[in-house]
């Protein structure tokens, strides 16, 4: 992942080119602020000791304390993590929280780690960053491999060293533990609002769309869901260990595929509805194949890196959305945009979950708790806000979604940087 954050950065270029930037912002923007590494011991099942690497990273917090997920990957990386942290940053000012960018990851497989393990491993990595992080500072969240439980162990421990409780400290927490209703599919649902605004703005029918989606993890399998629920034809799917596509004019059912999923550990399009058992008509593919297939809206839900130059060219998709963190390359991008593919940009498509992480976290610091249908009603109305907003930048300076994402929330953090004081404001300009 060596260029990723390399990468994070050109996109930021693109878009500064089209306003007005103070050199002072310029130079603020493309650093981080504060990285940690830590070395994380964990005691395995077996007695035997093995130390972790994880890593935080604070990239800007001048809208408000930083926020981002942790990952739990075997390719986790510093220049990821960095990435990672800076997307957040624009993220976060693309839905207009007052939120800056953070992220953290630990090099790990939790796969081959017992629950006790992986517990240990959550505990010790709050320990080991705990005065990094702070609930007016930095407060993380789920992301790859990481899920509620692991939130609540981690807000857990974070109130034990504390002596008093913070629930505010993590988001993504279980509902028991003080987790918002509406988290576990917000990410997916953000998205969902963003693609039913396109679809209305392009005067697209939605029953006659349809879908592919790599990865089937929260936000694959929940946008699946979803789309299906009201019409759209979901045609291929897959998961980290294979694809499975609808043939004969089929479609997948998200459901019947997560509960076949679950007690087969596969994807698979043999599967039950009510009690009956069919075979739907599908062919199996490799996971990457999955993002050529023939259909309308392409969303890549897993992992960065998955359309680059070598496969940019095969795509069929009208429409990406971008639900995983910088699915595609800049050079992938670049012959998308050549062939007039609309992508919506991720620091758009799946900012879903963050803000209702921020809901999540106003309930913990006012000790409230909305009902389910507030939640989505303020995360509806944020998305439809931040789709319109970059849509008109986009017409306006005829610039892509992405570019135009970019534009809108550097625009916040510019502004905010600005008012600290400009090279004009201490030349007595
Ligand atoms: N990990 C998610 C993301 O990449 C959510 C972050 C959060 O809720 O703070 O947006």
């Amino acid at each position: 992942m060596a260029d990723l954050f390399e990468s994070a950065k050109k996109q930021l270029d693109r878009a500064l080119g089209h306003i007005q930037i103070s050199d002072d912002a310029k130079e603020i923007l493309r650093s981080p602020k504060e990285t940690i590494e830590v070395s994380i011991p964990v005691r395995k099942d077996d007695g035997s000791l093995k130390v972790f690497t994880g890593y935080r990273v604070r990239f800007n917090d001048i809208l408000g304390p930083t926020k981002g997920g942790i990952r739990y990957h075997p390719d986790v990386s510093l220049e990821e993590v960095k990435a990672l942290s800076f997307w957040m940053t624009f993220k976060c000012a693309v839905v207009n929280l007052p939120y800056g960018g953070g992220k953290g990851g630990i090099i790990v497989n939790p796969k081959e780690l017992s629950r006790q393990e992986l517990e240990r491993l959550s505990r010790g990595f709050i320990s080991a960053i705990y005065d990094f992080i702070g609930p007016e500072k930095d407060i993380p969240a789920p992301d790859v491999y990481t899920n509620e439980t692991i939130m609540g162990w981690m807000a857990d421990e974070y109130g034990k060293i504390a002596r008093y409780h913070t629930p505010a400290i993590v988001t993504g927490k279980p509902i028991a533990l003080g987790g918002s209703l509406g988290r576990g599919d917000a990410t997916a649902r953000g998205g969902y609002y963003v693609i039913k605004e396109l679809v209305k703005q392009k005067k697209l029918k939605e029953k006659s769309l349809k879908v592919a989606v790599q990865g089937f993890g929260n936000a694959g399998y929940n946008i699946a869901k979803l789309l299906h629920d009201d019409g759209y034809k979901i045609i291929a799917l897959s998961d980290s260990k294979g694809g499975i596509v609808a043939t004969n004019g089929n479609t997948l059912h998200p459901d019947s595929i997560m509960k076949v999923k679950r007690e087969k550990g596969e994807l698979e399009g043999v599967y039950c509805e009510g009690s009956v058992c069919d075979m739907i008509d599908h062919k199996k593919v490799g996971h990457k194949k999955v993002l050529e297939e023939d259909v309308d809206i392409l969303i890549p839900a897993a992992i960065e890196n998955q359309i680059t130059k070598e496969n940019a060219s095969k795509i069929k998709a009208k429409i990406i959305v971008e639900l995983a963190n910088g699915p595609i390359t800049p050079e992938a991008d670049e012959i998308l945009r050549k062939k007039g593919v609309i992508i919506i940009p991720d620091i758009l498509a799946n900012a879903g979950g963050v803000t209702v992480s921020y809901f999540e976290w106003l309930q913990n610091k006012a000790g409230e708790y909305w009902e389910l249908q507030r939640v989505h009603d303020k995360l509806k109305e944020r998305m439809v806000n931040a789709f319109k907003a970059v849509s008109t930048i986009q017409k306006d300076k005829e610039v892509s979604y992405r570019t135009a994402a970019y534009i809108h929330a550097a625009r916040r953090l510019i502004e905010a940087i600005d008012a600290k004081g400009t090279v004009e404001y201490y030349r007595g300009k």
